[in-house]
């Protein structure tokens, strides 16, 4: 059994720019050797879908890996990896007693407290909105939790999803804290590993990409190719998102089993629960076939990514479905 102590927190302070540097133009053989691992692991991950070095998971170990992902400059590929760290870690914390659980979440930084009486976990309330909102299923709402003198009790299952998402943040900051380009700095001396995980990430990419068919992607709105992007890249999307998102591409012709292949790209991919959801909201099991929601209740959700774009921005553009049709009968009126 693994103890805690062995556990990754990975804090991007702990390591300096100079000392990855150090890492990655060393002399020693055992640097070499780990930065090595490190890369076989990426492109084994990128080849395969799932790497084989799992068991050797160090701060010292994710920090390489990371600094070599943000070299490569791939989102997807990082957070497919990244998850994949993020289940590994709830794996490794199941064996652990319930006294190490609690040790490893407050390494992680979370205000944890064992509460022996009950045999459970008690978080602070701060701790549990920042971090409960990423987890998927009714049951991690605030409106369901044991709440006792402003903290929040929570059982060994529940902690452990929380340990998860603490340390799948840490991982996260450190990646998104080093600019691409002082990553290959870094990186430099393992210029053309680079070089070649990126192009085998992208011609293995084009292979797994969902493909859409008849449909013109490319006339989504804004917030539809956010959703599609994000659920491809692992993101477990808000429930809202999920639906307007399934209803959108329903709407516009697209099969229930292309829907379907959108959501198989993503790492945490569930067939029943999505299968479930799919067939409900395109109404082949409710008898309803759902519309997606306005853009006004999508931008009082927060799930409105109309930026810059000039037709989202115009003051009559009030629903998604809207936004493709007029993109598609332009594109139809300029062919004319
Ligand atoms: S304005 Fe409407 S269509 Fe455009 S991104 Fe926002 S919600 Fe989507």
């Amino acid at each position: 059994m693994m103890g805690n102590s062995s556990l990754p927190v990975l804090f991007r302070e702990t390591f300096t720019t100079q000392s990855l540097e150090n890492l990655f133009h060393s002399y020693s053989q055992k640097d070499t050797d780990e930065v090595i691992s490190a890369i076989n692991l990426a492109l084994e991950f990128i080849e395969k879908g799932e790497p084989e070095l799992l068991s050797y998971i160090s701060d010292r170990f994710l920090a390489i890996l990371l600094t070599f992902l943000r070299a490569v400059d791939e989102n997807v590929l990082t957070n497919r990896i990244l998850i994949t760290y993020r289940k590994e870690i709830e794996k490794k914390c199941r064996d652990l007693p319930l006294e190490e659980i609690e040790e490893y979440s407050k390494k992680l930084g979370m205000d944890a407290n064992m509460e022996f009486e009950d045999e459970m976990i008690s978080v602070s309330l701060k701790d549990y909105l920042g971090i409960a909102g990423r987890i998927s299923g009714s049951t991690y709402r605030l409106v369901y939790q044991d709440i006792r003198h402003g903290r929040i009790f929570v059982d060994r299952e529940h902690v452990l999803k929380l340990i998860r998402e603490y340390f799948y943040s840490n991982m996260k900051n450190f990646y998104d804290e080093m600019p691409a380009d002082k990553a290959r700095d870094i990186t430099s001396p393992f210029a053309k590993a680079t070089d070649t995980a990126k192009e085998l990430f992208k011609s293995k990419a084009g292979l797994t990409s969902p493909e859409l068919g008849e449909v013109e992607s490319t006339k989504f709105p804004p917030c539809i190719k956010e959703y599609i992007k994000q659920v491809s890249e692992g993101v477990n999307i808000p429930h809202m998102a999920r639906f307007t998102m399934v209803s959108f591409l329903h709407k516009i012709g697209l099969e229930n089993q292309k829907i379907m292949d959108i959501f198989k790209t993503a790492p945490d991919f569930n067939e029943k629960v999505t299968t479930y959801q799919v067939n409900h909201i395109t109404g082949e099991t409710s008898g309803t076939q759902y519309s997606p929601p306005k853009c006004v209740n999508l931008q009082s959700n927060h799930l409105c990514y109309k930026g810059e774009d000039p037709l989202c921005n115009t003051e009559w553009l009030k629903h998604p479905m809207r936004y493709y049709e007029i993109k598609k009968s332009s594109r139809s009126e300029s062919k004319k």
